[in-house]
């Protein structure tokens, strides 16, 4: 059995996602009061890009939640962004097998209609076992499974054996919304409980649970023209529609003369992050996910 002996949460590795920033934020004011939940473990906090908290932006030179792939960590790059992952890795990692931190939470918002989405980047016993039972203890929560190699992902929690990030939605970049903050902190605190239970072996003997997992199947993004301006919006019938099912030949998108696009795959599917506003730079409209059932 892998003991979850140093875990780190992480909240402001984008600048504007408001909830993480609070609540690592607060928690640091009281940090035993959250550590007391999983005393089996060392929990340590991080605010991951200080600098665009200050500014209120995503980030200042580029995305740090896209600079922690083993090129970027090794990259002689002087970009505030590449820079502080390098200092983070140094910190929590070293990325790699014998990294200091075994499992990290890092918190998200997105302006997409996503509930409380469970995002799970492997197949990772304690991460599967806690996240099925949080999708039967708290409404709105949702699996999204998003297999990458690991060593080539640029996201924080790649640094870590094992993470989830958690992206809490709709709320706008910049802004805060009481419920989502309070239901967040319910979530992570849960998660802390429950790798106590973890590193005492009693969560691994609980009865399995019934999921849908969300698999990642590809991007989609926006009819663009030849400099890059989008000439389509999400269908109205689309818009807040996160993990609801997409069938061949249903709206997908609407030009602005009001001319219907329709979704031409060969199955359904089903999208999350619709419309989220920082991916607009990353050239994605939505994510296409596969649902399956299944035992965790
Ligand atoms: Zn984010």
């Amino acid at each position: 059995m892998q003991v979850l002996k140093n875990i780190l949460i992480v909240g402001g590795t984008h600048g504007n996602e408001l909830t993480g920033v609070k609540l690592i934020e607060k928690w640091e004011k009281r940090s035993e009061k959250i550590r007391d939940l999983c005393p089996s473990a060392q929990v340590k906090l991080l605010l991951a890009n200080p600098k665009a908290v200050l500014l209120g932006r995503r980030y200042k030179d580029r995305d740090l939640n896209r600079s922690f792939s083993e090129d970027s960590l090794a990259s002689a790059e002087s970009l505030y962004e590449t820079q502080r992952a390098q200092e983070i890795n140094t910190l929590y990692g070293e990325k790699g097998e014998k990294t200091k931190t075994d499992f990290i939470f890092d918190i998200h918002n997105t302006e997409s209609n996503m509930g409380f989405c469970l995002i799970l980047s492997a197949r990772d016993p304690f991460a599967m076992r806690a996240s099925a039972e949080l999708t039967h203890e708290f409404p709105k929560t949702r699996i999204y499974f998003q297999p990458e190699p690991r060593a080539a992902s640029p996201y924080l929690g790649t640094i870590a054996k094992a993470d989830i990030c958690l992206e809490t939605g709709p709320q706008s970049h910049g802004t805060i919304q009481a419920e989502i903050f309070e239901t967040t902190e319910k979530i992570l605190r849960r998660y802390l409980e429950l790798a106590e239970l973890w590193n005492q072996g009693t969560l691994q003997s609980m009865p399995l649970r019934k999921v849908d997992v969300y698999t990642q199947f590809r991007d989609v993004d926006f009819i663009r023209d030849a400099a890059g301006s989008i000439r389509t919006m999400i269908h109205p019938a689309l818009q807040n529609r996160d993990f609801e099912e997409l069938r061949p030949g249903m709206p997908l998108f609407r030009t602005f003369d009001g001319e219907d696009i329709p979704y031409e795959g060969a199955q359904s599917v089903f999208p999350i992050f619709i419309n989220e506003a920082a991916y607009y730079e990353k050239g994605i409209a939505m994510s296409l996910t596969l649902k399956t059932e299944e035992l965790w």
